[in-house]
């Protein structure tokens, strides 16, 4: 399959835009940038599209798909909502990378939700992908751009890397700015429940709407709230480790470490921080920023994790954020790219 690429400035063209729709309607996939991370589109209706998207992802089929909207006023033939809080939720973060898991309608089928009687709504607030909802017109399912168990996809290059020829369009849209997939929230209960840590924080929630319960996964639950939390994703094909404690400690380690992995003709990457880069030299350290800027922090580490790949890292150190604002959904994501590997100095 040759895929169709277009840049963010193409989509305006009337010939780009028929085009785009086309390819949605006909249950066929548009890769498009979002705040988050890259999506791949498929029409939420369209079953052949949607059985696809599991096909061409490699995504196991009881991992239920967001339906994105381009509108608050546009979510009502598909879900009931039924607790009070959930408009100041809406008012409050979206559009932006908060998903509100709500109770579906029978418009919403259960091939999209695994089976489950509730549905995940989003409102991306990228331009690029509000212009491909208000030009398709219909609900679109974009999970994450990226093979399942990889990093999802924040760069171009990286949607390239998982699905050239694989799609029909993809959407270069630079750098996802928040490089880290939407807090998924569920808003059927009482209290609202954290499914999936995201960088609209437990704190941000609660100081909408109160108390906030955290339900995440065990890695062996066997019906998790959020299916998708039971899987091992954001995995880098190397072995990680995520060392934790005092940095001097922690610098000490990793440095011994590298002498003793190299020695035994291992390449080693570490991740970390620009204060820390030099430490490390012997070995590639890819940095995700000033440690100050914890935006940066987020964006870069799905970068970091592909990078680790392409350079074939056999094992990969990380230092841990537990400073950070987004200490949890930075953490979140690093332990499960390590398959929780911890060690402790
Ligand atoms: P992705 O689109 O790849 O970012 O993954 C979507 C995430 O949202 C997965 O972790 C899903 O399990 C979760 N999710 C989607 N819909 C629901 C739902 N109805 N109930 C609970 N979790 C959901
Ligand atoms: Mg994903």
């Amino acid at each position: 399959m040759k895929t169709r690429i277009y840049t963010a400035d193409m989509i305006d063209h009337p010939d780009v835009k028929a085009d785009i729709k086309k390819t949605l309607l006909s249950g066929k996939h548009v890769v498009f940038p979002t705040e988050t991370v890259y999506g791949i589109g498929a029409y939420a209706l369209h079953e052949t599209g949607i059985l696809n998207i599991y096909r061409v992802k490699g995504r196991p089929s009881d991992n239920p798909l967001i339906m994105h909207l381009p509108s608050p006023d546009t979510i009502a033939p598909y879900v009931v909502v039924e607790q009070p809080y959930v408009n100041a939720l809406m008012d409050a973060f979206w559009p932006g990378p908060l998903t509100l898991v709500c109770k579906k309608k029978d418009t919403v089928p259960l091939w999209l939700t695994g089976g489950l009687d509730t549905v995940g709504i989003r409102l991306p607030s990228h331009p690029v992908a509000q212009k491909v909802l208000n030009i398709a017109g219909i609900p679109i399912c974009a999970p994450s751009a990226n093979l399942s168990g990889r990093p999802s996809a924040t760069l171009f290059e990286h949607v390239l890397d998982d699905f050239n020829h694989r799609v029909d369009i993809i959407i270069d849209g630079g750098k996802s700015e928040v490089g880290l997939e939407s807090t998924v929230l569920d808003v059927t209960q009482i209290k609202p429940v954290i499914l999936r840590p995201g960088v609209i924080t437990k704190t941000m929630l609660e100081d909408v709407v109160g108390p906030v319960e955290v339900q995440l996964e065990t890695p062996h639950d066997i019906a998790p709230r959020s299916p998708g939390m039971k899987y091992k994703h954001y995995a880098p094909k190397g072995e990680m480790v995520i060392v934790e404690g005092e940095t001097e400690k922690v610098v000490t380690y990793i440095k011994e470490q590298i002498t003793l992995q190299q020695q035994a003709g291992r390449k080693v990457g570490v991740i970390a921080t620009d204060d820390l880069m030099e430490q490390f030299a012997p070995a590639y350290v890819y940095t995700l920023g000033d440690v100050a800027r914890e935006t940066d922090i987020a964006a870069n580490l799905y970068i970091a994790l592909r990078r680790m790949d392409a350079l074939d890292m056999d094992v990969i150190y990380s230092i841990a954020f537990h400073q950070s604002v987004y200490q949890e959904v930075i953490m979140n994501r690093l332990y499960k790219a390590a398959n929780h590997r911890v060690i402790k100095v």
